[in-house]
Order: structure tokens, then C-alpha cells, then sequence
């Protein structure tokens, strides 16, 4: 046994997962990309996560840290190297009851959180789905049901609790390590690990929550409608349009139009859901009076073998209408990819570019195209579906590094402008010189 590795077994309370193990074969993967790491390391406090990563340190192996396991790329696992599997520090706790402070542990999912704040009143605008990590999603961004209210997760970050390459614990805040605060709000987990997260919630009632869906002769209009519309609509209203979905027609399926209206007034709700309605011929409106965290839904895991294929972009205002003519075309011709266009844009625009890491913040639109399926199934989609991103990248920008299915170079260029990746590689100098924390949208320390 190499010395790290007794080091590691006489310091770490956590479990201690290797090939041959019976829990071996679940924990090594994630929940869309399988891995064969040589250690799955299940920390169960901030101590275990500090001799964990001295351990990933001196072992000199590949470090993955995985927090809900859900990125798209696969980020948490890694071959031969070793996992830091946040799951079990998945504590939430409300610190300051006036305030709405809300730490919650680094490995907690946005459903336990959401069930969690639910009995107080409370809320944090997170993404759309239960099972989804609070680390991977906050740390990139995190455009949930309530965005256009209340901005991006990671606007309601107030503190963090970090672990720091060389296994020491810090604070960050405005006012304590402000760089490491800059630079874990949009830099993935390139400078640490968060091992506590604290968020200000705000207080919520039940909301006006559903899908109101039209026909997808109709793709054109109602798509166009809808972008004109949410530039100007109330911000309670948060909509994502999804359309293209292979399991409902494929170019024949429904444009879906999903909504939140923040709030229980229903004259307010009427008013500002009344005009999507009006997009189209309404073919189902399942729009109902809910609580918050009922909205999250389980998130829907494919078998074994079944890959997703996801690549995002924003789209500036001036672009928005070029960019809903071709995915409207697109969504509803032969071997589409699935579409769902979010509309961004209220609270996120008013944050200044250069205020976090997370620099996208005068898009109107994020947008992600999928193509789900077995390996040859994926093959033969990706010469069309690159077909369809070279007619789109004159009329888009950049890339949610949340939704994407890959981590190459050219995904890091997208997802930091060059003046964010400077300054996010200058940090990355400052605490993690020997890039230990490289599984992820992987910023070189400079
Ligand atoms: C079904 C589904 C629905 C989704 N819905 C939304 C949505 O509504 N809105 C949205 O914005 N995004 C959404 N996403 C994208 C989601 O935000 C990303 O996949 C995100 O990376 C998942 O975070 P995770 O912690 O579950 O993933 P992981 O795979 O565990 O981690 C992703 C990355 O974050 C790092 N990381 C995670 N936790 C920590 C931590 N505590 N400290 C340091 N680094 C950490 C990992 O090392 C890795 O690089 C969705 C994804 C899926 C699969």
C-alpha cells in the first residue's frame, strides 16, 4: 500500500470505495456517465474532505470531485484516478431565520433543499429538477424556475465554505478571500471544493406552474411570439420553450411552453400568463396554483448505454429572432435534436458582466440542443446535428458550461470570455498552482 493510501486510511472517517467492492460499481459511476476510478472516496465531514484531497494531492492521480452527478460531461468520475463523492455532506440548515440564510452541505440536491425550505416558507431559485446537485449547478450558474426574479443560483450565494488544493479551509465572501468569492460564482469547482454552501432564500408562496402546448405547425409563430414576449413580461414569469421532443413526435411533437409565475395572485397570474395563450392554437394547459417545491421534477435517468449529447449557446437580444427562425426550422424537420430555448435575462442582466465568473448575463435566451441515444444512433445524428450549430454560431455566443456534454478546450472558450478566464486563471494560480482540481471546464492556472 503506498503511503498516501495508509495516510489516507488512518485520517479519513468516510468510506473508502475500490474496484471489487461491492458498492464499487454504483459509486463509480455518475448519473449519466459510467467511469473506473480507482478510489470513490465518500468524505462524511469537512475533515475527511481535507485528507481526501492531501490524499488526491500525494497520490499525484487524477482528481474528480462529484457533488449531485449530474454534468453532462461526466465531470464527476474519472479512469484510474480518484472521486470525492460529496453525497453525504448534504446537511441544510436556516443559520439566520430573519435574514433567510440557508447553509447547505456540499453534496446536497436541489429537491432536498427545496422539501427542506418548503415548511419555512422559503426558497431558493435552483434549476427544474430534483436530484440535481446544489455544487455543480450553483458553481456554474444555476437557471432555474424563478431566474428572471431572483437571478442566478449563484447570485443568492452570500458565503462559501472552500478546501483548498493543499487541504487548508477557507471563507469566502465579499469581504473574506473576495477573489475566491468572485471566482466560485461561474468557475465550476476549478479553484476548490465547497464543502457548505450558504444562500440568502427568499420567501415564497405557491406559484402558477405548467405547460401550455401548441402544435408544431404552429413552431414558427408561437416561437417567435413567445421571444417577443418574455422580453418585456412581468419577471415573476420564468418560461422555458421545449419542443422536438423525440418520446412525443419528435418534429411533429408539441411546442411546449413551461412556466412559472412567481406568485398566488391570480388576476397578476392571468395577466402575465394570458398572452402566451394567446401565441397559438392551445392544444393542452395544465397551468395550476402549486407549492414551489413541487415544481422540481425527478430527473430522468437513462439506462446503461444510452448516451446524451448536450452543446448550449446564448443568444444577445439582436440575434433572437434569426436564432428562433432556425431552431424552428430545425426542430421540426427529420433527426432533430431536442430543443429547449430558456428565456434569461431580469435579475441575471443586472449583475454586472464582470461582477462574477458567470459573464453571460446580457443573453436574452440560453438554449440547448440533445440528441439522446446508443452510440451508433449518436453517430449518425452529429454530422446533422453539426450542421445545424454551423448555420447557428454567426447569431450566437459563448456556452452554459452547465449544458454541455463535453470539456474540450474550445467548450472553455465558450463558456469564459477571454477578460474572465485571465482573471479565473490568475486565482487558479493563487490556490490550486498544481491544477489538483481538474475535473471540470478546466482553467490553467496562469
Ligand atoms: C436532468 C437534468 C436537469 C437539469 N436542469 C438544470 C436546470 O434547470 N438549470 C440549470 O442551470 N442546470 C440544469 N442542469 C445542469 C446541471 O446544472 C449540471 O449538470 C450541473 O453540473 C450538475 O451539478 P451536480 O453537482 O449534480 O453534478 P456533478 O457531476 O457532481 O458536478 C458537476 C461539476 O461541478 C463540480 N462540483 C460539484 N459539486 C462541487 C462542490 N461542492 N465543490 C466543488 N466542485 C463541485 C464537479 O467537480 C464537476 O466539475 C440539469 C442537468 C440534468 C442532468
Amino acid at each position: 500500500m503506498s503511503s498516501a493510501l495508509e495516510t489516507l486510511r488512518h485520517d479519513f472517517g468516510g468510506d473508502i470505495i475500490e474496484p471489487g467492492d461491492a458498492a464499487y460499481e454504483a459509486a463509480s459511476r455518475t448519473v449519466l456517465v459510467g467511469g473506473t476510478p480507482a478510489q470513490v472516496l465518500r468524505p462524511t465531514n469537512l475533515h475527511d474532505v481535507q485528507a481526501a484531497v492531501r490524499f488526491a494531492a500525494a497520490a499525484g492521480i487524477p482528481l474528480a470531485v462529484r457533488g449531485g452527478g449530474h454534468s453532462f460531461a461526466g465531470l464527476g468520475t474519472n479512469d484510474d484516478g480518484v472521486v470525492i463523492d460529496l453525497s453525504l455532506l448534504a446537511d441544510i440548515q436556516i443559520v439566520d431565520k430573519e435574514q433567510h440564510l440557508v447553509r447547505i452541505g456540499g453534496g446536497a440536491t436541489w429537491g432536498q433543499v427545496a422539501t427542506a425550505l418548503a415548511p419555512h416558507g422559503l426558497a431558493i431559485s435552483s434549476g427544474d429538477t430534483k436530484s440535481v446537485g446544489v455544487g455543480g449547478l450553483t458553481l456554474s450558474g444555476g437557471i432555474g424556475w424563478k431566474v428572471r426574479k431572483y437571478g442566478l443560483a449563484l447570485d443568492q450565494l452570500v458565503a462559501a465554505e472552500v478546501v483548498l488544493a493543499d487541504g487548508n479551509v477557507v471563507r469566502a465572501s465579499a469581504d473574506e478571500n473576495p477573489e475566491l468569492f468572485w471566482a466560485i460564482r461561474g468557475g465550476g469547482g476549478n479553484v476548490g471544493i465547497v464543502t457548505a454552501f450558504e444562500f440568502a432564500a427568499h420567501q415564497t408562496r405557491d406559484v402558477y406552474f405548467g405547460k401550455i402546448a401548441f402544435p408544431a405547425t404552429e413552431a414558427s409563430a408561437v416561437l417567435q411570439g413567445w421571444a417577443d414576449y418574455v422580453r418585456t413580461a412581468p419577471e415573476e414569469l420564468t418560461t422555458i420553450a421545449n419542443f422536438a421532443n423525440p418520446f412525443a413526435g419528435g418534429p411533429n411533437a408539441p411546442i411546449e411552453i413551461h412556466l412559472t409565475f412567481d406568485g398566488d395572485d391570480a388576476e397578476l397570474a392571468a395577466a402575465a400568463i394570458d398572452p402566451i395563450r394567446a401565441l397559438g392554437t392551445v392544444i393542452a394547459d395544465d397551468v395550476a396554483l402549486q407549492p414551489y417545491a413541487v415544481t422540481l421534477v425527478d430527473g430522468m435517468i437513462p439506462p446503461p448505454g444510452i448516451q446524451l449529447v448536450t452543446r448550449s449557446a446564448f443568444v444577445d437580444k439582436e440575434s433572437v429572432a434569426e436564432v428562433i427562425r432556425i431552431l424552428a426550422e430545425v426542430g421540426t424537420s427529420e433527426g432533430t435534436p431536442i430543443m429547449a430555448v430558456r428565456s434569461v435575462g431580469g435579475a441575471v442582466a443586472r449583475v454586472a458582466d464582470d461582477a462574477t465568473a458567470y459573464a453571460h448575463r446580457q443573453a436574452e435566451l440560453m438554449f440547448a440542443t440533445t440528441i439522446i441515444g446508443p452510440p451508433p444512433a449518436i453517430e449518425a445524428a452529429r454530422p446533422g446535428l453539426d450542421a445545424v450549430w454551423a448555420r447557428l454560431a454567426p447569431h450566437v455566443n459563448g456556452a452554459y458550461s452547465n449544458f454541455l456534454a463535453t470539456a474540450t478546450d474550445e467548450d472553455v472558450a465558450a463558456v469564459y470570455p477571454m477578460p474572465t478566464y485571465e482573471r479565473l486563471a490568475a486565482i487558479k494560480r493563487q490556490y490550486d498552482p498544481s491544477n489538483l482540481f481538474v475535473g471540470n471546464h478546466n482553467v490553467r492556472p496562469a
